[in-house]
């Protein structure tokens, strides 16, 4: 039988940190200011301080300036988007993150929406959002910008291809689908409701999971020769981590696949990275 060719994403998202401290390398040769990135965190989620103690390291590691802002739990609306004012007044800073979930007495939308759409590196704001939608995008969701950025490197073009995008959400199912649109693929997107999901799989030939339920793709459910980016990160009950889609099965079948962990994942911190460096030489250029 044969077996897919693995989707590297940790080769794929080094190479890009690497290119992007050659940047700020050259930009510290020029005289340029570090691309600087404010990273805020509410309350004590234990997997949201592991995403923003990653983000900041990430940044330590490629030159950027980079802040972190522990709020507590118990922080008011009022105070965060104050916080969010001052960010985005502040001249060192090209990138606002505000790391999600958020308590419940927040609304997510007007935080969204209270970031500069030019430092809004997440890509979340509706500004941005419809750029993508124009096919003019700016800062673009990291998830979904990561996820093309492996399809690029392993030099698979979606023009003309059937793209099924399986999971709906503003981060990574709609904007993913927006980004394969935009690359001419013809693309459907499956959600809780979707009446038959082997059958909309069954002649894709790009499969993007972002469901977040292990294991839920079938291989069988896959076309011969797909590409499979596996989006989920799901822990099981022994701690490990696995993917969306049923790989062992699955990599029998499809033409190239991304493991998880070591996929879809490193490229959305290398993307956020990358949106950094964009906004801030997007300022510049203003
Ligand atoms: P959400 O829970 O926000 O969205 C899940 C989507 O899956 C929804 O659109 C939902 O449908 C759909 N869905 C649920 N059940 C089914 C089903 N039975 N059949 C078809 N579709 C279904 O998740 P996220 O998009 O935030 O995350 C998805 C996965 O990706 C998670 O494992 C998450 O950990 C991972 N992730 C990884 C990231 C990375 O850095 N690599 C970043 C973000 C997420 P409906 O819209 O109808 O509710």
């Amino acid at each position: 039988m044969d077996t897919a060719q693995l989707i590297d994403g940790k080769a794929v998202a080094a190479n890009l940190r690497k290119e992007i401290a050659e940047q700020v390398k050259l930009r510290s040769e020029k005289g340029l200011p570090a691309p600087g990135l404010a990273v805020v965190l509410i309350g004590e989620d234990p997997a949201s301080k592991v995403y923003v103690g990653s983000k900041v390291k990430a940044c330590e590691e490629v030159g950027f300036v980079s802040r972190s802002y522990r709020m507590d739990v118990e922080t008011t609306q009022g105070d965060l988007l104050a916080l969010i004012d001052e960010l985005n007044a502040d001249a060192e800073i090209h990138g606002i993150l505000v790391q999600l979930p958020l308590p419940k007495q927040i609304d997510v939308q007007s935080v969204i929406e209270r970031i500069d759409p030019k430092k809004d590196v997440d890509g979340f704001h509706p500004y941005n959002l419809g750029r993508l939608a124009g096919k003019a995008p700016t800062l673009r969701p990291c998830t979904p910008y990561g996820c093309m950025r492996l399809l690029k490197a392993y030099g698979i073009d979606p023009m003309g291809k059937k793209a099924v995008v399986v999971g709906a959400s503003n981060i990574v199912g709609r904007p993913v689908a927006l980004e394969l649109l935009m690359e001419r693929a013809t693309v459907t997107v499956c959600h809780s409701k979707t009446q038959d999901l082997p059958a909309e799989l069954a002649d894709a030939d790009i499969v993007i999971a972002a469901v977040g339920i292990p294991n839920f793709i079938k291989g069988e459910w896959l076309k011969q020769g797909a590409v499979v980016i596996d989006v989920g990160i799901n822990r099981l009950a022994n701690g490990k981590l696995t993917g969306d889609v049923d790989f062992e099965a699955a990599r029998a079948k499809v033409a190239a696949i991304t493991p998880v962990p070591g996929g879809a994942g490193p490229m959305t911190i290398a993307c956020l990275l990358q949106n950094t460096l964009e906004a801030c030489e997007a300022m510049e250029a203003a």
